[in-house]
């Protein structure tokens, strides 16, 4: 396919809000695309060159891109600047300059080339880099048509946002083989297991849905973590569940590690031999070498894949270290020095892949017997890096009860029980994993995780943080949609206001995103695209007229309008708790435990 079609295609997503459309006309185009080409055109489609979780990086700055047009263009530095000032849109602005000027040569440039280019402009390093990506993007902007040059010039800086999720994704997968989205739930379980729109989409071209059960975790594919159901008593997880594993609830970073003792070569990078991936799958490798060293060290095993929690330990006492220390270790500079500040040590819990075989199904009991064969524990907890999960087996109320308050007095969360017989769903939350948190001052007990959706600017002292109030929402996995909760306007100390605004400075986007639906009375005046999610602690569910989640609407007796037919959900006195870096967008509490949260 030429790169000029695509865009076309990119042009009318960008221009469409109903989801629906959006699915149809992916799936037209997947049809259209050689299934040799499906991973490249997706990944361009989410302005990226590779999965989610391979760290492909542009290293190209606005201002680089900005001079990219001028030279490529041939016009005056000052003539773009106030053209892109004007439109706000620097690919719009390269695409107004291109289509005024006729006499530069236009190639007809394939996806495949595009793609190719670009992966070269980001791959460039060390001395006399930043020329070769500026001379490879003047290359496209002089080959392509205007229309192409909006979208390849947003793809670097980051700022593609075509506005649909992974789901949309698999939904147009669904309407490419079928016709409709009947086989989403088939497509989506492979794609918990491998989480590679690329590669589900060559395999569904080359083999159909058949090649689907074919499909197998593999080392450098994050695999989609297990979540854990709520209950607030020994009695209610004993009957839930029967005879159980209890283990603390550690108050870490979860991490699911990949390991190969001969190493391997994730595309076009160098053999490495760990890999360290969060729970919204981003490689974190870089920021922890401590649990590398300690990973190629006590791994008995050629090839694994399992989980467990990093927590901060004191060298000095031997104790662990609360969550507001060990968070000190999310960083991206100055990783040496907080390292030997603040030492982690992993406690693994889960097994999910060994030397060829997958565990996903087979029984907690089992996977976590293989995960203690595949670790080397000295039992001296100064010296290893790696240790096990604390686990109980345990079938009496009161004494997971004792195990609870242990675990609290130890400054833990609290615990997990783990059904003996349950296997490993991913990025599931089933009852196969209970937790039992500490409760809070409030009748709900958990807190809840939004995606934040837009915001208000400040009134009175607020006003110089440009950021007021902001619009929160949970996901609704049936319509793939979020539906609001709250709009929180206090409770963030002056230094949260200040990190929300910049965060979210890079995500503005000029319209509501098709995937939020949002009462005209809770309408921002900054509209933010899915990506940051917060922790936030109420003090209740209530119901509310104004927020979407939940809420049923109805024609009114006129007929003209809608009304409210049954409220929303809505938060109680809502306060952020932390920022939850490590959860994307679809991993915010659902509406389905919102529904179940305020039922009991
Ligand atoms: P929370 O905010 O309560 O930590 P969550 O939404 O991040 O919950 P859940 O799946 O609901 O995630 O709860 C399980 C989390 O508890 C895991 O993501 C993991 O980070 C943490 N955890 C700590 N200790 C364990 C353990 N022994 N087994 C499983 N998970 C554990």
């Amino acid at each position: 396919m030429k790169f000029r079609e695509l865009a076309k295609y990119f042009e009318k997503i960008e221009s469409t809000s109903s989801r629906l459309s959006i699915t149809q006309i992916l799936s037209d185009l997947f049809k259209k695309v050689e299934a040799d080409q499906i991973k490249h055109t997706i990944y361009l489609l989410q302005g990226r060159l590779a999965p989610l979780y391979e760290p492909v990086k542009f290293g190209l700055a606005e201002k680089m891109i900005i001079k990219s047009g001028v030279v490529a263009l041939k016009i005056k530095k000052e003539e773009f600047l106030h053209e892109y000032k004007k439109i706000g849109d620097l690919g719009r602005a390269v695409e107004y300059f291109k289509k005024g000027i006729r006499s530069l040569e236009k190639k007809e440039l394939s996806v495949m080339n595009v793609y190719r280019q670009l992966y070269e402009l980001a791959s460039a390093g060390g001395e006399g880099s930043q020329d070769v990506k500026i001379q490879t993007l003047v290359n496209l902007i002089r080959s392509l048509d205007a229309l192409s040059c909006r979208y390849v010039v947003r793809i670097p800086i980051g700022v593609l946002r075509l506005g649909f999720s992974d789901m949309t994704v698999l939904d147009a997968y669904s309407w490419m083989i079928k016709g409709d989205k009947s086989l989403r739930p088939t497509i989506e379980k492979a794609y918990h297991v491998r989480p590679d729109l690329g590669q589900l989409g060559y395999v569904l071209k080359k083999e159909g849905t058949g090649g689907l059960k074919k499909m197998r975790p593999a080392i450098f594919t994050p695999i989609l973590m297990m979540r854990a159901e709520r209950l607030s008593s020994g009695q209610e997880i004993i009957e839930k569940i029967g005879r159980c594993a209890v283990e603390y609830k550690y108050d870490g970073f979860r991490l699911q590690v990949h390991y190969s003792a001969k190493g391997r070569l994730p595309s076009g990078q160098k053999k490495i031999k760990v890999r360290l991936y969060s729970r919204n799958l981003e490689d974190v490798s870089y920021m922890y070498p401590d649990v590398i060293e300690g990973v190629k060290r006590e791994v008995k095993a050629n090839e694994i894949i399992f989980e467990g929690e990093a927590i901060g330990f004191d060298p000095h006492s031997g104790n662990f270290l609360p969550f507001q220390e060990t968070v000190q270790r999310k960083r991206k500079y100055g990783i040496e020095e907080k390292m030997k500040e603040v030492p982690l040590k992993f406690f693994a819990f889960e097994l999910l892949y060994l030397d060829g075989k997958k565990f996903l199904d087979i029984s907690y009991l089992e996977r976590r017997r293989a995960l203690e064969r595949s670790i080397k524990l000295t039992g001296d907890i100064f010296k290893d890096t790696l240790l096990l999960a604390s686990e109980n087996i345990l079938d009496d109320p009161k004494k997971l009860e004792l195990m609870f308050d242990d675990a609290v007095s130890k400054g833990l969360e609290g615990i997990i029980a783990k059904k003996l017989s349950g296997v490993y769903k991913p990025g599931a939350r089933e009852w196969n994993w209970i937790k039992f948190k500490r409760s809070y001052s409030s009748k709900i007990e958990d807190t809840i995780d939004c995606l934040v959706m837009g915001y208000d600017f400040g009134k009175g002292k607020r006003a110089g943080f440009g950021i007021g109030a902001f619009l929160v929402g949970v996901y609704d996995e049936k319509q793939d949609k979020f539906l609001t909760v709250a709009k929180i306007g206090t409770g963030l100390s002056d230094e949260e206001w200040k990190q929300l605004k910049v965060r979210s400075k890079k995500l503005e986007v000029r319209s509501k995103p098709v995937l939020y639906e949002v009462d005209k009375m809770m309408e921002c005046d900054v509209w933010i695209s899915p990506s940051i999610v917060v922790e936030i602690k109420a003090d209740e569910i209530t119901k509310s007229p104004v927020h979407t989640a939940g809420r049923k609407l109805r024609p009114s007796k006129s007929g003209k309008a809608l009304e409210v037919d049954i409220p929303g959900f809505a938060l109680r006195f809502p306060r952020l708790e932390r920022f939850r870096d490590d959860k994307r967008p679809e991993d915010t509490t659902t509406l389905g435990e919102i529904k179940k949260m305020y039922n009991t």
